[in-house]
């Protein structure tokens, strides 16, 4: 399944980055098939949700996925341009980058490996060379003008998180 290129549906970002937001990929897909952390590639379950919105490309720019026995960062609609949130202040959203942990952790608790691959692998690098420091990085219930928005998951711990990009901070 290809995810044809439609730039022109998209919205291109006008402001630096100055936020991440953290999510996990229930809150916009609810195919089974990509709402349990499993070993399988488990993207087609949201590209399927995602034709089924209209959506032009995967509403996270970035998802973190477990391939067999380790978790991978998966690069999803590119970052130049805008994920769609109704819910979050655009002041934010037109400067922020949207990850997305696959699964629902309402009802899973994340391993201690899930927090540190998103930390080494996509968090610090990108805190090293934008201008954010673990107080931009919000997860998205802390933002969301929702207030029953669990997002991204009643255990997934922010202090957990940010205990982690202390640990591999880059100098
Ligand atoms: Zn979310």
């Amino acid at each position: 399944m290809k995810i044809p290129f439609r730039y022109s549906l998209l919205k291109i970002r006008r402001t630096k980055i100055r936020y991440i937001v953290i999510h996990q990929t229930t809150c916009q897909y609810s195919d089974p098939s990509s709402k349990i952390d499993t070993s399988k590639f488990q993207i087609p379950g949201l590209v399927g949700n995602m034709f089924e919105k209209k959506q032009a490309d995967i509403n996270y720019h970035f998802v973190i996925d477990k391939l067999k026995d380790d978790y991978q960062v998966i690069m999803c609609r590119p970052f130049v341009t805008l994920c769609d949130y109704d819910d979050i202040d655009p002041d934010i959203n037109n400067a922020a980058i949207h990850v997305a942990v696959m699964g629902n952790y309402d009802y899973k608790v994340p391993d201690l490996r899930l927090y540190e691959v998103i930390a080494y692998r996509l968090l610090n690098p990108l805190m090293k060379f934008l201008p954010i420091t673990h107080h931009r990085i919000f997860f998205h219930h802390e933002i969301s003008k929702d207030e029953l928005e669990t997002c991204p998951g009643a255990f997934m711990d922010k202090q957990k998180l940010v205990s982690m990009l202390k640990k591999f901070v880059i100098k």
